[in-house]
């Protein structure tokens, strides 16, 4: 076994992984660990491991080799310590108080010691907790929870509440001060800390002012991370041993997936500031990395340090290894700027996540609840909780329709190229959890008192806006969607299109942060905001409509195309099948331009022309015979092979790419007058006249109807390419109910 240990060693010091260059302080502590002879754990029962030498004996035989004294009391002899028990749910825990030097009353920090909450105690971790007492000035108070396997989940996580309400109740008595206290953790301990800070906000208990999370567990689900993998063999904490620390932990896969184990997918909205430290070579370096993006995309503010060379373990190590000393002091340092501004602690980042009271103009605030009694209606929707997750269920609430507004039963809803790129926060800017979907088709089921153009039974349309601020000029020329109000409009799903973090003077005039789209069972919406489907217009088909359709038709109208105009279409997806159809049907001739050989098949069923955008022969023969091109590419791309096709004054328009396009050459443009536009999405009237268009000439998308929880390999599959039709989400497969509604082969309407 002690051969086993010493190769694990030698894969860190380099000699198996070359990735990593192990720091030589730390070299000198992992050399003398090995030295020790500690039997490899994962190959142990719980006592027997418990028994191993631990990094920290390490340390202690180092200081001795070195003629230095290893006692605590003589490695940091500014803090005095003292040992009580703990009231825990009938049992009594035991903890080290650490006081430091100086007069009180001092902030306060709750510390629970690492060991994969199955070894380890507050001796193991007693220089790490001595460390912080001193560099953040503050009491620490070290817990000794108990431990599995002879406590398992959830037991841990129920002492580290009762640990932290014991200090907030005895604080005075501490010495400390009430108004003042932070978690922290090393481990599984960071683990503890944060979701103690997590139980707190939830049960309306005292806030703590910051948590402190030193190479954190922060999830569960995933055990092929990159530090999992490039530190698979690490020491003193490798792979295998975090999968016995957790088999030794929980009773089944529920426990495993519980948030409070699997942080990264807890709501963390509301948290204090956060500081997480780890450790270069360490299998949970991207735990740390995967919680600082969680809280991130929570609103949290966080700052995360990964100390190069070191590895799990070495917060506690600063009498041997200077880094550990650094991260003391920063970690002492993030607490006192907790300590000292307790006011802001807990405070949401402006415009997240709140429900932000109405500031700034107000044109048309939402109206009162209709019904104060009934103003909650419960939805199940799916939701990417971050931009690392997948789609998942998850139920929330909507406010049951104002005076204004109708209540919208959700047949179907299309996923659009946008919803991914929302989902993955690929534009920077998702509010999380983040319920996508705006091509929502559904049966109205109820509406407010002074609702006039929807009844009940009516099957409605609602695409990627639900309102807009109605007094700026594009609003009053009919041209919500280029809003120019101080949020500009607001969006669907994901909020307004300005969110109040970036809004003038700070401002949210809709006075909602995050809205949920159509991945969801019902939708709340003001009436005006709601398109009417036309009888002769499938329901599933309408549903794309709602935005590609509308994206495409709009600049067609706008830079009026007429019969007998030559229109070039470029990229033949979603939005280019619809541009086609739609330029075809006003009589235009339409020419594709396409990469894939397969669909010039497609094109030709269409009735069009198709090019490859390759076939420069072809190209050169088309050049200066189009009156207008739409580029539906849905990312950069290059369009100077395209420009010389345009005549005179004429335009190319570009509506797939919302990012930097390859620069364009001016010469091409401007020798000929030609115009290089943008266009985005379309206005109500556009929308409502495309879908009218659509029912008269009998044309929509080729759609794919799928069941919600098929939704993620929709999703997989349109990144890579490979979906040909829109998909369609049919909505009464998540529905409480759904009979015989449910897809059992995902049918393929086409139409057109
Ligand atoms: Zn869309
Ligand atoms: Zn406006």
């Amino acid at each position: 076994m002690t051969s086993l240990v010493r190769d694990l060693i030698n894969t860190v010091r380099g000699e198996g992984d070359t990735s990593h260059s192990v720091d030589t302080h730390m070299q000198r502590v992992l050399d003398q660990l090995a030295a020790l002879h500690g039997q490899a754990i994962e190959y142990l029962d719980a006592p027997q491991a418990r028994a191993q030498p631990s990094p920290g004996d390490a340390v202690a035989a180092l200081l001795r080799a070195e003629g230095r004294d290893p006692t605590p009391t003589a490695l940091i002899p500014g803090v005095k310590s003292e040992d009580r028990s703990i009231p825990a749910g009938g049992a009594a825990l035991s903890s080290r108080i650490y006081t430091p030097a100086g007069n009180g009353p001092f902030p306060l920090i709750v510390y629970f010691h690492g060991g994969g909450w199955v070894i380890a105690d507050k001796d193991t971790y007693d220089a790490g907790a001595r460390g912080l007492s001193e560099a953040a000035g503050a009491v620490v108070v070290s817990v000794d929870y108990r431990r599995a396997p002879e406590h398992k989940f959830p037991t841990a996580w129920n002492d580290a509440i009762a640990a932290y309400d014991w200090v907030a109740a005895n604080a005075q008595a501490l010495g400390g001060d009430a108004s003042r206290i932070a978690l922290a953790g090393e481990s599984a301990g960071g683990n503890l800390a944060v979701a103690t800070a997590i139980a707190a906000r939830n049960r309306g208990a005292k806030k703590p002012v910051g948590i402190l999370a030193i190479y954190p567990v922060a999830q569960t689900g995933n055990t092929e991370t990159q530090s999992y993998d490039d530190s698979a063999n690490a020491r003193p904490l490798n792979k295998a041993m975090i999968g016995w620390f957790l088999d030794k932990l929980v009773t089944g896969p529920a426990d495993k997936a519980d948030t409070r184990l699997d942080l990264i997918n807890a709501d963390l909205v509301g948290l204090p500031p956060v500081t997480i430290i780890n450790a270069e070579i360490d299998p949970l370096r991207s735990d740390g990395e995967m919680l600082e993006t969680a809280l991130k995309e929570a609103g949290v503010e966080v700052t995360r340090k990964v100390y190069g060379g070191v590895t799990h373990e070495f917060f506690g190590m600063g009498a041997v290894v200077p880094k550990a000393q650094e991260a003391v002091q920063f970690a002492g340092e993030q607490l006192q700027r907790a300590f000292a501004a307790p006011e802001q602690a807990g405070a949401v980042h402006t415009g997240v996540h709140t429900g932000a009271a109405h500031t700034g103009s107000q044109p048309r605030a939402r109206l009162a609840p209709e019904d104060p009694a009934a103003t909650k209606l419960k939805v199940v929707g799916y939701a990417a909780k971050h931009s690392f997750s997948d789609l998942k269920a998850f139920e929330f609430e909507r406010e049951a329709a104002r005076a204004d507004e109708i209540e919208i039963d959700v047949l179907f809803c299309g996923v659009c190229h946008s919803d991914i790129h929302q989902i993955k926060n690929e534009w920077d800017n998702t509010v999380y959890p983040c319920v996508p979907g705006h091509e929502v088709v559904g049966r109205v089921t109820r509406i407010g008192s002074s609702v006039t153009r929807h009844a009940v039974g009516d099957v409605v349309g609602v695409g990627c806006m639900i309102d807009s601020c109605r007094q700026c000029e594009p609003c009053l020329a009919g041209d919500e969607n280029y809003c120019e109000g101080p949020n500009s409009w607001l969006a669907t799903y994901n909020g307004p299109m300005i969110p109040a973090a970036k809004a003038r003077g700070g401002t949210n005039m809709y006075g909602r942060d995050n809205t949920y789209g159509g991945y969801s069972t019902v939708l709340v919406v003001q009436e005006d905001f709601a398109l009417k489907i036309p009888a002769n217009l499938r329901p599933e088909v309408a549903a794309p409509i709602l935005c590609a359709g509308v994206t495409t038709y709009s600049p067609l109208k706008h830079w009026g195309v007429k019969p007998g105009d030559r229109v070039g279409i470029i990229g033949f997806g979603g939005l280019g099948d619809m541009a086609a159809k739609l330029a075809v049907a006003m009589g235009a001739e339409v020419t594709l331009f396409t990469t894939s050989k397969e669909k010039l098949g497609e094109a030709a069923r269409l009735g069009v022309t198709a090019v490859l955008e390759s076939d420069e022969e072809a190209l050169e023969a088309l050049q200066g015979k189009f009156d207008f091109l739409l580029s539906t590419i849905p990312q950069r791309h290059d369009i100077n092979g395209y420009i010389p096709l345009l005549k005179r004054d004429k335009t190319i328009c570009i509506v797939g790419a919302l990012e930097p396009m390859e620069s364009v050459n001016n010469q091409a443009v401007a020798f000929h007058r030609k115009n290089v536009a943008g266009s985005l999405i379309g206005s109500l009237q556009d929308t409502q006249e495309v879908l009218d268009f659509c029912a008269q000439h009998d044309i929509g998308p080729d759609i794919e109807l799928i069941n919600m929880d098929q939704v993620n390999d929709a999703v997989k599959r349109a990144i890579d390419g490979e979906v040909r039709f829109r998909s369609v989400i049919n909505m009464a497969s998540i529905k409480p109910d759904p009979a015989d509604a449910t897809v059992e082969d995902s049918a393929i309407f086409v139409s057109g």
